[in-house]
Order: structure tokens, then sequence, then C-alpha cells
């Protein structure tokens, strides 16, 4: 911004004599040397001397802090993964050094906090680490590529958060690696910098002789506005698919920006797709303020690996509004030495899967019978969820560090007490988007929603790159739905029901409006539910609380050995025995527990599987109006 501001006013006007010319010289001769006088930045320089042995070396200067301690830390968690990952762990070796490269004193505060004192007012940190995994969270080091997420691999000091920082990287011996990142570059094509930390460790950086395609796409508020959109792709399948890929991403790009209205206003100007399409990849995604990851152990030459990547790839741009710039207040500040709990991904997160299979229907890269079958999978994740007994979407959102991508070694219950913010939340914003298109006749529907929290938050201001000057709390989100739909009623019962409360919306009256039916696959047929068998009869999980099989006793490890009195040897028989009764019929059930056999008696349910289809497949004509509700909700936006 500041580069492009000095140039327009150098420029003299045709009219203009030489004397302005010369004091806007020297104006900016007095702003460069104040720019002079600003903090130090922060220095990072990263090699990689034998990539092949999956480590990376770093060296940081921290200059002028002064004469207190300086407090070093590794983060501990990384924006966007919810869980605590200890980045610390995976150091090979860390010294440190201070002015002159003089010794220091050193205390390990905690597994990822060094306390270093005598260093003169400068600390230098000299480390090594290890990383072998390429997906959106860790450090990916080998002979092909560097795939680096910030935290996982940058070390930084209390303190000097608002400071600049540059980053250097020297590639491999004999290797011409480029770098795709979203950190702001330099005259040099291997040095970038950033603003501050929260944006540095916002910034992954994928260092690896990719391929590079670009476009752009005017900004609808604004056509003078055209953000360049780069697609940067380590992958290693060639030209195969690269072109029909990139074609889908900017289709993408294309139909998600009518949602919001306008495009963000990316600080760098541009947005990059850092794709890692490689078989040692993970199948991940993560959202970034001005790029994303995507990574996959899958190629771009199938018109079908191609498709399933695209979900990431829409879900992750929707990210761009919503939670990079329209951000809950339970994640700005982000705490990189802890979790942040949230009760908002339900809408940060799930709201955006909502719109990641919503993108793909509207532009085309998908049929309406792979949209109604992923919308059948989840109105029936949330529907016969045992979770929901017991927890609130909001509750399950504060769930997040156990179970996005936390590790642990014991067993837990999850099947029956955790239902995915992702799944809750996209059942929500799929009832409320048919919901305010029920209650308004078409004219409210949830882009309108999604418009109005970008315009109260999201739209960026005169801020700082890297921090989100105006988060949302719940009662923000729940005032802004009130006043899209023209009813704060509305949003106050909404709220109070669904998010807050435990219920779900009648999805049946609401799909009928664009002429789906929601139906039983087996309407009075019994079954005992959800069989968590692993090998052969033997119960691998705990039986779904509610259940027939739990409402039996039956629990993990006992293995079923009768049904009705006849033996059962696989779950296809269970099935087709509790199938040939009727809901409610109470069978003696054999099962063998610790060694000793027992039976118990089981009360049969009815089969609560549900299918969603088109109603024209049914036999029956849907209404005009039926069709357009399905083409304006469905239907390409651009
Ligand atoms: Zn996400």
């Amino acid at each position: 911004m500041i580069g492009r501001r000095v140039r327009r006013t150098v420029t003299p006007r045709p009219d203009s004599t030489l004397w302005p010319a010369v004091i806007v010289a020297a104006f900016c001769l007095c702003i460069s040397t104040l720019a002079g006088q600003a903090p130090p930045s922060v220095e990072y320089r990263l090699s990689f001397p034998a990539p092949q042995h999956r480590w990376l070396a770093v060296d940081v200067r921290f200059d002028g802090v002064g004469e207190a301690p300086l407090h070093v830390r590794m983060s501990s968690a990384s924006p966007g993964r919810y869980a605590r990952h200890e980045f610390a762990k995976n150091l090979i070796e860390i010294s440190f050094t201070g002015s002159d490269d003089a010794a220091v004193e050193v205390v390990r505060r905690g597994p990822a906090h060094w306390e270093v004192a005598g260093h003169g007012g400068e600390v230098r940190a000299r480390y090594r680490l290890f990383g072998d995994r390429t997906d959106g969270t860790y450090l990916a080091v080998d002979a092909t590529h560097a795939h680096m997420n910030a935290p996982a691999t940058l070390l930084w000091a209390e303190g000097l958060e608002e400071r600049a920082a540059r980053v250097t990287l020297t590639p491999p011996d004999g290797e011409a690696w480029s770098v795709a990142t979203q950190l702001f570059p330099t005259g040099d094509p291997l040095t970038y910098t950033a603003p501050n930390l929260a944006y540095l460790l916002d910034s992954p950086i994928e260092f690896s002789d990719f391929t590079l395609r670009t476009f752009t796409v005017p900004d609808p508020a604004d056509p003078a506005h055209r953000p360049t959109f780069r697609v940067a792709v380590h992958h290693a399948g060639g030209e195969a698919g690269l072109a029909e890929y990139v074609a889908a991403v900017e289709s993408v790009v294309r139909e998600t920006v009518p949602i919001f209205g306008e495009f963000p206003r990316f600080e760098t100007g541009t947005y990059t797709f850092i794709a890692d399409y490689l078989p040692a990849a993970s199948g991940d995604a993560m959202e970034h303020r001005n790029s994303t990851v995507l990574t996959a152990p899958a190629g771009l030459d199938g018109a079908g690996s191609r498709t399933r990547l695209l979900g990431s790839v829409s879900h992750e741009f929707v990210h761009a509004w919503n939670v990079e710039r329209i951000r809950p207040h339970s994640l700005e500040p982000f705490d990189f030495t802890a979790a942040n709990v949230s009760g908002d991904l339900w809408l940060a997160e799930g709201f955006t899967n909502y719109y990641g299979a919503l993108i793909l229907q509207r532009a085309g890269l998908v049929g309406a019978g792979a949209t109604l079958a992923r919308f059948e999978r989840v109105i029936d994740t949330v529907v016969n969820g045992a979770g929901r007994q017991f927890r609130s979407v909001v509750e399950m959102s504060r769930m997040a560090p156990f179970t996005d991508a936390a590790t642990a070694i014991d067993p837990t219950n999850f099947e029956n007490t955790f239902i995915s913010y992702y799944v809750w939340g996209e059942a929500i914003a799929l009832g409320l988007d048919l919901a305010l298109r029920e209650r308004t006749g078409g004219r409210v529907t949830l882009d309108d929603y999604m418009q109005a929290l970008w315009e109260r938050f999201g739209r960026t201001g005169a801020g700082v790159p890297g921090v989100v000057t105006t988060p949302y709390t719940p009662a923000d989100a729940e005032a802004v739905l009130g006043r899209a739909a023209g009813d704060p009623a509305f949003a106050r019962e909404f709220f109070a029901r669904y998010i807050d409360g435990r219920e779900v919306v009648d999805y049946v009256r609401l799909l009928e409006q664009a002429g789906i039916v929601m139906r039983a696959v087996a309407p009075g047929r019994a079954a005992l539910g959800a069989l968590p068998l692993g090998g052969g009869m033997r119960v691998a999980r705990s039986t779904g609380y509610g259940s027939p099989l739990h409402a039996a006793g039956i629990d993990r490890d006992d293995v079923i050995t009768s049904f009705d009195g006849r033996r059962v040897t696989s779950g296809s028989d269970l099935r087709r025995l509790a199938g040939s009764k009727r809901p409610g019929d109470r069978v003696r059930l054999g099962f063998r527990r610790l060694g000793r056999d027992l039976e118990t008696t089981v009360t049969l349910a009815a089969d609560n599987r549900f299918e969603l289809v088109l109603l024209e497949s049914t036999g029956a004509t849907p209404s005009p109006g039926q069709m357009s509700f399905r083409r304006a909700w469905l239907g390409s936006r651009q």
C-alpha cells in the first residue's frame, strides 16, 4: 500500500513544475529515514542442507531487545486447528547466544518456553527441527519440498509480537526451489516479510519446484478491484488434469464471491492456493488470511479424484471471509501457547462446510444427486446422533480441543457424546437457509445473513494485517440474524431452540419447498440400529446410547452369538433377522462376555434410516414454485 501511494505521488502531473516533485522526493527520503529508525525486525534464516533426512535449520535474530530476559517460545497451537499440538517435540537441537555471539543463561521454563538472560540486548537462536507430515498443521521436509506451517516451524519471543519479521530461505544445494506464501514479497524472490507475529504465524510456506498458475477475477462490487489468485500445485503428475483443476478452482472463486457481495482486500493483492497432492501427503486443508493449504494423497489426472479435492478448495476459500475476517471473539486474539476454546465453531466451521458443498453444486462441479447424498448424511448424523442427548452445538464446538486432530492414548466415548460441529453446524446452516427462504418467500436467504455479518464484522478497514479488529460475539451473531431476517424474535427463537438448545428443524417440511422428499428407507421395518462390530461378532465400540443393543445391556467387547435362538455369525445375518421382525418386538439375544455365555432381551426399534430424493424420482411432478425455489437455492448466482 505504502509503495503504491508513494509511486503515485512522485509521478508529476503534466502541468506540474519541477519543484513539487523535488519536495515530494525530499519527503520520501524523510519517510525512509524514519523507517530506518523503526524497531528492528525479527530475522529468520531457513536452510535445508539435508532435506532427505527430514529436517531444516533455522537461525533467528532478535535485536534491540533491551536488558530484561527474553522469553522465547515454540507454539503449542496453530490457528484453524483447535487442539494443542506441541511443535517443540520435534526439535533436534537448539542453542542460544547473545550480543557478539557471547554465551547466555538459558532456563527451560516449560516444554516450549526458554528464558534467555544475560544477552546484552541481542538474542540469536539456532535450531534444527524434524518434520515429516505434509498437511495443514505440521512441518514436512524431504528431497522434493519443504512444506511449512509457520507455528510448527518458527519460534518467537514474547513482547515482540508487534514487530515485523523477515524470512529468508536457502534451498538445498543444486535445487532451484521457489516460494509459495501469503507473506509479503521483497525484491529478492527468496526473502519475504510479515508486518507482525500474528501474520507471520498465519503464513504457511511451500518451498519446492511447484507449478504456478494465476488468474484474476473482478470484484462484483468494484470492477477496478481485481485480486490475483495464484494456484501453486506441488504434485507428481505433470500437466495431466492441471488445467481442469485450475479452471475448477476459478469457478469456485467466481461462485463464492456473490455470497458475500465482494472480495476481501487481500493485503498483498493476491490470494494463494497452496496445493500439495502427493502420495505421502495427508488429506487435510487449512485456511489462512490470504492463502490456504490443501493436501491430499491424490492426483489430478482423474475427474473423480479432482472433484473430491474441490470440496476442500471451496470450504477453505469461504474461510477467507468466514473466520479469517468474520471472526469470533473466542478465536481473537489467537493463543499460540494453548488452545482457544470457542463455542462458535458451528458458525465458523459448520456454515463454511455448508457453503463448501453449496458452492460446488452452484458452480456445476457436482450434481444434485451428490449434494442430496451429502445433506442426507449430515441430517442423519445430527438427527440420529446420540451426542445430541447431552450437548448443544455450542457445547460441541467447545469439544474441539479434544477432537480436532487431538491425540490421546486412552479410548474415548465420542460416538455417544460428540457430534462434529462441522456436521451439526452444516445441518443448522441448511435448516436456516431453508427457513429464511420459507418465511420471506425467497427474499432473504442465508447468503443475506453472511453478507450482513461480512458488512458488520468482516469488511477490512484500516486495520493491521493479521489482526481482526471487530470480532463477533454469539449475541452479535443473533442480533445480525434478527436484522437480516427483519425479525429479531425469529432469530431469538432459532438460537434458543437449535443453537443453544438441542432441537432440530423440520427438514421434511423445509426440503419439500424445493421438491425434495425426505423419507424413511425402510418404513415399518424393525432394526437394531448401528452395529459397532469389529472382527466377527465382537462389539468393537460403545453401543449407541438409546439404541436397542445399549438398552439390552450390550457393550464393548461383548460377542453376539445368537438372535431369537438362531446362531449368528455376521452383521448382515443379524440385520436380516432383525429386519424380519416388527418394531417393538422383544427378542432373545445370546452373547459371550469374559468367557461366559449370557442372554438378554432386546426390544427392536423402527429402522430410522432415511433418504433425500428429488420429487420427480418418485413419479410426482414438482410444482413451478418448487422448481423456482430449487433454482434460486441450488443454481448459480454468477
Ligand atoms: Zn474449516
